[in-house]
């Protein structure tokens, strides 16, 4: 059933005028050599737009794009997820058939590829899908196609992910394996799509919330608080007394007070307790289910 939101009708009429443009253009060589143009076809709002390099001999002929062996093996791909063909966008950078199936000279991409990018700016896809390598060149010059095959990328404000030609899958059936898996990590391409379009959309404010705090020491066995407390008391013992932070006058540098005497006495049996228990204690504590090793 037709979408007839504003927008649909909107987009839908803009690309009509795409059409009648490229239907008269002369502007590169190819205008010399072509049939009919083929400006692309689909949804005006589809969230998924395919884009190849240029049209062959069947499209040439229609005026369609991908409608030869290899589109039908594209339509077997989009089948699969499951959509059909009127759900997605279908354009190619070109829209006119280069001779005998060469690829596009920079000029002719240079010339008639605004096209294009006013196609992406009306349907506004959440996710470009560059067929083979040619095309995946005019997106993202340095990736290398069977290496980006399936795989998701951020490009503009949309996501970008790139599949092998589908005649390459014709000729290659490691590549029809790769296509036919690839093609339903579209899923998660489009999640990607959503969340960076929220993204760009609503800039974070800026954070208002209290920091975390530190996560608190698990709690610790009786036996392992008093090992720890007298290890703290013998570090403290043995320490190199620091002369930024002791007193002027040192504890055991001048006579000592009776109490002075009583508390040093306290704390090295609390040290000779804690080791005479530590010898006797395993190697190893269980605290809140995790193992701790302090020997
Ligand atoms: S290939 Fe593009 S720029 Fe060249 S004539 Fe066809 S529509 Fe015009």
């Amino acid at each position: 059933m037709a979408d007839e939101t504003p927008k649909h009708a909107a987009a839908s009429d803009q690309l009509a005028a795409i059409v009648a443009e490229v239907a008269a253009c002369q502007k590169c060589p190819l205008a010399q050599t072509r049939t009919n143009t083929v400006p692309g076809e689909g949804s005006p709002t589809a969230e998924i737009m395919f884009v190849g390099e240029g049209p062959g001999a069947e499209e040439d002929r229609t005026g369609r794009p991908f409608v030869g062996r290899a589109g039908r093996f594209l339509d077997e791909l989009i089948e699969s997820l499951p959509m059909r063909r009127e759900d997605v966008y279908i354009a190619n950078i070109v829209k006119c058939r280069p001779p005998n199936n060469r690829d596009p000279e920079r000029a002719e991409v240079n010339e008639c590829s605004n096209y294009l990018r006013r196609q992406i700016d009306i349907i506004d896809p959440l996710v470009i899908v560059p067929l083979g390598r040619h095309a995946l060149g005019w997106f993202m010059p340095d990736l290398r196609i069977t290496a980006s095959n399936g795989k998701i990328f951020r490009y503009d404000n949309r996501v970008l992910m790139p599949l092998l030609h589908p005649s390459s899958g014709l000729r290659n059936p490691e590549h029809a394996r790769m296509l036919r898996e690839s093609i339903h990590n579209l899923r998660d391409a489009i999640l990607e799509g959503i969340r960076f379009r929220r993204e760009v959309s609503q800039p974070a404010p800026p954070s208002t919330a209290e920091p975390e705090p530190e996560p608190m020491p698990p709690a610790l066995s009786p036996q392992t608080q008093i090992v720890e407390e007298a290890e703290i008391v013998a570090v403290a013992a043995t320490e190199e007394p620091d002369s930024s932070t002791q007193p002027a006058v040192n504890l055991f540098e001048r006579p000592q007070s009776d109490e002075e005497v009583q508390a040093e006495l306290k704390r090295q049996r609390a040290i000779e307790e804690a080791q005479e228990a530590s010898e006797n204690e395993t190697e190893s504590v269980e605290v809140d289910d995790r193992q701790f090793s302090f020997f």
